[in-house]
C-alpha cells in the first residue's frame, strides 16, 4: 500500500513537471543551481543597423548631447571616441535627456578586448529602462561579458537582472561589436499607484531571441526581489557604470507612444 502510494506520488510529481523543469518564477534571485542558457553562435544581425526614419538617434557615433549624468545630471562624464563612447568608471551612469515609456531599442556594445575579472566583475554595465534619476529603481537588462565566463544566470548578457536568464547565451567573443533590440514595455499602475499590468520585455541578443514577451516580477534589484511601485509614465533610459570600461555605438530608440 505505502509503495503504491509513494509510486503515485512520484508519477504525479513527474507528471506535473516538478522534478522535470522548474517554473521560472520559482528560482531564487541569483540562484546558482538554475540551469545555465545553452550556448549558441552569435549572429551580425542587426550590426551598425541604420535607424528607421521615426527613430530618435541617441548616439550617432559624435557626441553624447543626448545623454546627462545619471548623478547631477549635468554633462554625460563618459569618454567619446572614434564612433563609440567608454564608460570612464566611477564617474557614475549616464541617461538620457528624452524621457520614454514603451520603446524599441536598438544598442550595440563591446566588452574591453583585455580580459580582467570574471563572473560579474567581466565587462559589466546595463541597460535600464524607467531609469528614476538619483534612485536605484529600474528594468535593467544586463551587460556582461558572458564569452567563456560562468556567473549566476540570471545576471549573464541579456539576462533580465536577477529575474530572468536569456533562454539562450548567444554573447559574442570577447571584445566584439554585439547588439541589443529590445521591445520595452513598461507597467501600467491605476490612479491610486496600484499595479494594473507588469511591465514586458522582448530581447534579440546578436539577431537571437533570449526573452519573448517575458512579464517582469518588478524593478531588477541585486539580491532582494522589490515589488513595483508606482513611477511615472516617462523616464529615462540609463546605462550603468560598473567600473568596467564596457563600449557602446549606434543607439537608436522608437517611441511606440507617441
Ligand atoms: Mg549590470
Amino acid at each position: 500500500m505505502q509503495k503504491n502510494f509513494l509510486l503515485l506520488s512520484l508519477f504525479f510529481l513527474v507528471h506535473t513537471g516538478f522534478l522535470i523543469a522548474q517554473s521560472q518564477e520559482s528560482y531564487k534571485i541569483h540562484d546558482e543551481k538554475r540551469p545555465q542558457p545553452k550556448v549558441v553562435a552569435h549572429s551580425s544581425f542587426s550590426r551598425m543597423a541604420t535607424a528607421p526614419s521615426d527613430a530618435i538617434i541617441l548616439f550617432d557615433g559624435k557626441d553624447l548631447s543626448e545623454w546627462v549624468s545619471s548623478n547631477d545630471g549635468k554633462k554625460a562624464p563618459w569618454a567619446v571616441r572614434n564612433n563609440y563612447f567608454e564608460v570612464i568608471k566611477k564617474t557614475g551612469g549616464i541617461r538620457t535627456v528624452k524621457e520614454f515609456g514603451d520603446v524599441q531599442l536598438h544598442i550595440e556594445w563591446a566588452a574591453p578586448k583585455k580580459i580582467e575579472g570574471k563572473s560579474q566583475g567581466r565587462g559589466n554595465s546595463g541597460v535600464f529602462f524607467m531609469a528614476k534619476p538619483n534612485v536605484s529603481y529600474g528594468y535593467e537588462v544586463q551587460v556582461l561579458d558572458s564569452y567563456n565566463n560562468p556567473t549566476y544566470p540570471d545576471g549573464q548578457a541579456s539576462a533580465i537582472y536577477g529575474q530572468y536568464p536569456p533562454d539562450y547565451n548567444a554573447t559574442a567573443p570577447t571584445g566584439e561589436w554585439q547588439t541589443y533590440d529590445i521591445i520595452f514595455l513598461r507597467p501600467r499602475f491605476d490612479k491610486s499607484g496600484n499595479l494594473e499590468k507588469p511591465a514586458y520585455l522582448t530581447v534579440f541578443h546578436n539577431g537571437v531571441l533570449v526573452h519573448n514577451h517575458r512579464k517582469l516580477l518588478g524593478p531588477t534589484t541585486h539580491k532582494v526581489r522589490k515589488e513595483y511601485s508606482a513611477h511615472p509614465n516617462r523616464l529615462p533610459i540609463s546605462l550603468q557604470d560598473h567600473g568596467n570600461p564596457v563600449r557602446f555605438r549606434n543607439i537608436w530608440v522608437r517611441d511606440l507612444e507617441r
